[in-house]
């Protein structure tokens, strides 16, 4: 399997970075893990075709997680894409954290295509545990604690995916006190996706140190984090790596 990182920015974009977005190959078909913008462009770029895509996986409500959806969705509602010699027989799977998140993006989606195609989209809602399993991957929802309003905890999630043999644990963005870092999962998987803004490293060093996957890749760079990867990257006892948009991990 492979994970494309996308986009591997901070909450907003920078000269070198896209917002969140990450792409899993596998021998059946692709699934994006957040949709921030511009990921229909990405995966262009990257000669990702949409017809492979089986489902999206959107860990939270913020803006720089889920920006580029509508265009991976209008590009899947073309017309063209059943026609086209490599249409696969199946349409994406979108899910998402609430009910409320499915009615924006089918109005959205129904402003600009006037309900046309609709169906073309399945539109899902995303529930703590084993949410996902289409006979070739499975993922379960671990709820963390980084979106926050008024007292309340929102849905927000870190995705654990299993397909192949292979696990891959994908943290979303976390609270600030790192508190929430899915330790037990992280411990033996074999690619940790892990963001590395909302925490100092220091921080997260004390999560960092407990698990030992195949390998530990950073995303969601803040930048004066990024200065200090070297430091602290070297004392983990396994890879570790910084990822740029476009860079590939075979696992
Ligand atoms: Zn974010
Ligand atoms: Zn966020």
């Amino acid at each position: 399997m492979k994970l494309i990182t996308l986009g591997t920015g901070a909450g907003n974009p920078s000269m070198t970075r896209n917002n969140s977005a990450s792409y899993l190959e596998t021998a059946h078909g692709g699934y994006l893990i957040d949709a921030g913008a511009p990921a229909a462009a990405s995966m262009i770029r990257k000669g990702i075709d949409f017809n492979d895509l089986r489902a999206v996986f959107i860990t939270h409500l913020h803006e720089d997680h889920f920006g580029g959806l509508s265009g991976i969705l209008n590009n899947r509602m073309r017309p063209s894409v059943r026609e086209s010699p490599k249409w696969r027989g199946f349409w994406p799977e979108i899910w998402l954290p609430t009910e409320e998140a499915v009615s924006v993006f089918r109005q959205l989606m129904n402003l600009e295509h006037f309900g046309d195609d609709d169906d073309q989209i399945l539109y899902r809602v995303i529930r703590p545990g084993l949410f996902y399993d289409d006979g070739y991957l499975k993922v379960r929802a671990v709820p963390n604690r980084h979106c926050r309003r008024m007292g309340k905890i929102l849905p927000s999630y870190c995705f654990v995916l299993e397909a192949e043999g292979k696990k891959l644990v994908c943290t979303g963005d976390l609270a600030h006190d790192v508190t929430d870092f899915p330790v037990e999962d992280a411990a033996d998987a074999d690619l940790v996706l892990c963001e590395l803004t909302h925490f100092h490293p220091d921080a997260g060093m004390s999560y960092f140190r407990r698990i030992h996957p195949g390998k530990l890749v950073f995303n969601h760079v803040a930048e004066s984090y990024e200065k200090l990867f070297s430091e602290f990257s070297g004392e983990l006892e396994y890879p570790a790596a910084v990822a740029r948009d476009g860079d590939e991990f075979e696992f």
